[in-house]
């Protein structure tokens, strides 16, 4: 029944320059942290149930305009995805594993009743976009710099009743972003530190609050393996109770054996010495009950662990990689057995984070972050930052 309607099409893509180009901000500079710096341009392509895809538009960036009974206003009919360009050492542009962001866009619209589309062809509107903004906003001379690529679809149709939308948007925009992961790698300054506002402030790293019993993040049936807005909204009160008290990040946990899912917006890892074996586990959430969001850098980390740390090397204890359940109970036991050797989040705006505390009811667990410490998420993050950063050619850099 879908074989008259067109098919999303990045070859028809029009293009509209801006006569008014911005100034380009300092990268991670004030702009960068408002996040309310956008390029020069954006994509965007409409659908609708009767024709299917029109032709996407690359224009000025600017204003959308959508009737206040739209869909996406009333019922959350909205997925987004978050990636980012770098500029590479060798000068030219990278993306990390986009087809990935874009297979998982297609799972998440198809989560909340938005049209399907051949991710292949979301990819290329990227990467046209991506040609056209990344050269000036991200300055050959400046290799280390990103912006941040955030696809979005909405359900358009602004019939009130509630059902299937039947007209869409999908658009693609970029933004100037703070470097999330320089503002966590450094101890904080002298003068901080034992006098914490809560537990945290003292150590670098990122600091992590336990979730309350009446605070989840997602629930076997529910939607928490797709990238909706209806996971965020819900999740800011927690988020800003998390800030106040000094921490960085929730640690989402669910059910009665509190099971750690995820961390913020990252997904979540540790390396523990497994009680009878002995051997060491880079151990995150499984996939199967699809609570957990599976990240692009997540897959990535789970990826480079097994190829190249399964074995000892140069000197380097084996790791076996393990996708399981994990609780605060054999957290805390770990912990406090020496077992617990480290934690990290992982994921495109904090890239890979050293956790350095845990707060769970009342008491902090707390990761040393000396130098000798956290080295396989040093080592992860090395390699991972070599290949969005051009320093070792691998097909998950793809150049624009
Ligand atoms: N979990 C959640 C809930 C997220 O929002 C994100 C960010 N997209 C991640 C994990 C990490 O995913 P990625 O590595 O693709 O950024």
């Amino acid at each position: 029944e879908t074989g008259d309607l067109a098919p999303l099409d990045a070859s028809l893509m029009t293009r509209a320059l801006t006569k008014s180009p911005k100034a380009v901000p300092e990268f991670d500079g004030p702009e960068a942290k408002a996040q309310k710096t956008m390029t020069d341009h954006m994509v965007t392509v409409s659908w609708t149930v009767e024709h299917g895809w029109a032709a996407p538009e690359l224009k000025p960036y600017g204003p959308l305009s959508i009737m206040p009974s739209a869909s996406v206003l009333h019922y959350a009919t909205e997925c987004f995805e978050g990636l980012k360009l770098y500029r590479g050492y060798d000068g030219r542009l990278r993306l990390f594993r986009c087809s990935r962001n874009c297979a998982r866009m297609c799972r998440s619209a198809s989560r909340i009743a938005l049209p399907d589309f051949d991710p292949k062809e979301l990819e290329k509107l990227i990467i046209a976009l991506c040609a056209q903004d990344g050269p000036r906003w991200l300055p050959k001379d400046q290799a280390g710099c990103f912006l941040y690529i955030r696809p979005t679809m909405i359900g358009t149709d602004s019939a009130l009743g509630v059902q299937r939308p039947r007209e869409a948007l999908l658009y693609v925009i970029l933004s100037c972003f703070p470097d999330m992961s320089k503002s966590l790698a450094s101890p904080a300054p002298p003068a901080m530190q034992g006098q914490a506002n809560g537990a945290a402030k003292a150590s670098p790293g990122l600091r992590l609050i336990a979730s309350s019993e009446d605070t989840i993040r997602a629930w076997p049936g529910g939607f928490g393996y797709a990238k909706v807005g209806a996971n965020y909204g819900p999740s800011l009160v927690a988020q800003g109770e998390a800030k106040a008290k000094g921490f960085d990040q929730v640690l989402w946990l669910f059910g009665s054996d509190d099971y750690v899912t995820e961390a913020g917006a990252s997904n979540f890892f540790v390396v523990v010495r497994e009680k009878t074996s002995g051997k060491l586990q880079l151990i995150t959430a499984p996939l199967e009950e699809r609570m957990i969001l599976e990240g692009v850098t997540r897959a990535s980390v789970l990826d480079l662990a097994r190829e190249r740390l399964s074995k000892s090397e140069d000197g380097a204890e084996a790791l076996e990689v393990s996708e399981k359940r994990f609780t605060m109970k054999e957290m805390i036991e770990a912990h406090d057995e020496g077992r617990l050797l480290e934690a990290f989040a992982a994921g495109t705006a904090f890239f890979i984070a050293p956790v350095s505390i845990i707060h769970f009811r009342g008491k902090d667990i707390e990761l040393p972050m000396g130098d000798d410490n956290g080295v396989y998420a040093r080592r992860i993050k090395q390699w991972l930052s070599n290949i969005m950063y051009g320093k070792q050619e691998h097909e998950w850099g793809v150049v624009v």
